[in-house]
């Protein structure tokens, strides 16, 4: 019985955690300047630069 309402219980809260993901972030796009969806972030270190963001299907390899 426990164990069935803890199940229940994780269950729910990835629900919840997939919700979470899709919001809009703060960030945007390096190569197309629009907001980035949390679930499509792509943050990508650059020498000298920091950190930029892309959208993953935005972000290609040089
Ligand atoms: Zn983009």
């Amino acid at each position: 019985m426990a164990k069935k309402g803890e199940l229940s219980k994780t269950a729910r809260a990835s629900l919840a955690q997939r919700d979470d993901r899709d919001h809009l972030t703060e960030r945007t796009c390096a190569k197309c300047g629009q907001r980035i969806m949390y679930k499509e972030l792509l943050p990508v270190k650059v020498v000298n630069k920091g950190m930029v963001y892309y959208h993953k299907s935005h972000y290609t390899l040089q």
